[in-house]
């Protein structure tokens, strides 16, 4: 890897560390999913919004990390940690039919998964396709922004 290169090569590793988010009126939705896709969401790092983590450890029984809840920030905790490395697989299962308080985190999540090339589900459909996946079973390589070129050439061009 070179300072120059314009893309860096990451690997997502078999265990994957996955996010889990439903606003209120998908709680049922996300929590009935993670019933049906239990046995290979236990291979993995469950963590989620505060609300939506606790409901499903009860009701599934799977260990959740919880964050803060959404409306208080945990939409942007779960973004850092995507920058960071640290979350590498995202279920959100958005309402698209009433207007969020946190409407700017939602789409900061959105876009920070979108820069980083964190898969991302954000319907039920979606979520069926990715869970399914060979990758889910496997490494898998992928490409993401040199941030260090990115900015040394800011820099350079703000100097
Ligand atoms: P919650 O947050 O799980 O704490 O309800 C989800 C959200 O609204 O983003």
């Amino acid at each position: 890897m070179e300072l120059q290169d314009d893309f860096i090569p990451m690997t997502i590793g078999r265990q994957k560390n996955i996010a889990l988010i439903a606003h209120d009126s998908k709680k049922a939705e996300i929590i009935d999913w993670c019933e049906q896709h239990k046995e290979i969401l236990k291979k993995h790092f469950l963590c989620g919004t505060g609300t939506t983590a606790r409901m499903i450890t009860e009701k599934t029984n799977l260990p959740v990390r919880a964050y803060n809840s959404g409306p208080l920030g945990g939409d942007q905790q779960i973004g850092a940690k995507i920058v960071e490395g640290r979350i590498d697989f995202v279920v959100f299962f958005s309402d698209p039919l009433t207007a969020q308080p946190h409407d700017p985190d939602v789409k900061a999540l959105l876009r920070i998964a979108q820069v980083y090339d964190i898969p991302i589900a954000n319907n039920r459909a979606t979520a069926d396709f990715l869970i399914t996946s060979k990758f889910m079973e496997e490494e898998y390589d992928h490409k993401v922004i040199n941030f260090s070129k990115s900015i040394a050439m800011r820099a350079r061009t703000l100097e």
